[in-house]
């Protein structure tokens, strides 16, 4: 873990931005933790990973006890045959849609296992499920155990903040949003990938979810229009969208190029985002 990352920390419980790092005395000789200096909150640091997550939010919802139960599983899906060839499709479109964006400080929100942030060269990453983090920093994301509706961040230190297939999973999307607006800059990027809701894809995830799936049981699904909708009501204009998955989730996997717009049935779509200046 970097001094570089306690910089851009904030406490969360009296929003405080300074943050002192200090050992532990006695049996714990090697430990070390981080003190609000001025509520003298405290917060250990796990293997590396700074625990900025109130109690009441550790794997009490599903959807964080899923990706920290399963995190090897959650894992493994990128390997298979199936995730492999999807999960290099999605990311041709993030590329695409990343063409002329220079990323700067870069955030995931959602970051799990990190895959997609070690491909795109994501700096940090966030994210509740604690065992999925510790395989994003194996991965070299220098990550943070938090939540997207309380971000333990301070004001605009972000050039960019990725939510990749993370809004389904998300409690409050509204206030996951103006969080994520809170810690960009000025002219900063937000970009959102996720399955659409009113694609072959999304219908099929909707039925599964409906059958108690693991990891689409407690999930939500969006479409194109809500997402707008959301964007714009929390202080982001869009600037591209870029879509993929046109083929049937039916069918074996194959690889497929991005499309730049809006095109009906995409199965998964990324936004880029400017946020405005309020
Ligand atoms: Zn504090």
């Amino acid at each position: 873990m970097t001094g570089n990352l306690i910089e851009l920390l904030k406490c969360i419980y009296c929003g405080h931005d300074k943050l002192i790092m200090r050992e532990e005395s006695g049996a714990n000789r090697n430990a070390r933790k981080l003190v609000c200096e001025k509520c003298n909150a405290e917060y250990s640091i796990i293997q590396g990973i700074p625990v900025l997550i109130r109690s009441k939010h550790l794997l009490n919802e599903q959807g964080v006890r899923i990706f920290h139960e399963y995190a090897d599983r959650y894992d493994s899906w990128f390997f298979s045959d199936k995730g492999r060839i999807l999960f290099k499709n999605e990311l041709k479109a993030l590329r695409k849609l990343l063409e002329n964006v220079d990323l700067g400080a870069s955030l995931e929100i959602g970051v799990g296992t990190g895959e997609f942030a070690q491909a795109l060269g994501i700096s940090y990453g966030l994210d509740p499920a604690f065992n999925a983090l510790l395989k994003a920093k194996e991965r070299g994301i220098k990550c943070v155990q938090g939540i997207a509706e309380e971000l333990p961040f301070r004001d605009s230190v972000f050039d960019s903040v990725f939510m990749i297939v993370t809004i389904c999973y998300v409690k409050d999307i509204t206030k996951a949003l103006r969080e994520a607006n809170r810690v960009l800059r000025r002219d900063g990027n937000i970009v959102i990938g996720f399955i659409n809701k009113d694609s072959s894809w999304g219908k099929l995830y909707l039925e599964k979810k409906r059958k108690g799936h693991l990891f689409y049981g407690p999930a939500r699904f969006y479409s194109l229009e809500e997402v707008k909708d959301l964007l714009g009501k929390n202080g982001f204009e869009i600037m591209n969208v870029v879509t993929t998955l046109y083929q049937s989730p039916l069918e074996k996997s194959r690889p497929e190029e991005p499309v730049e717009g809006v095109k009906e049935n995409a199965g998964f779509i990324t936004i880029l985002a400017k946020k405005l200046w309020s």
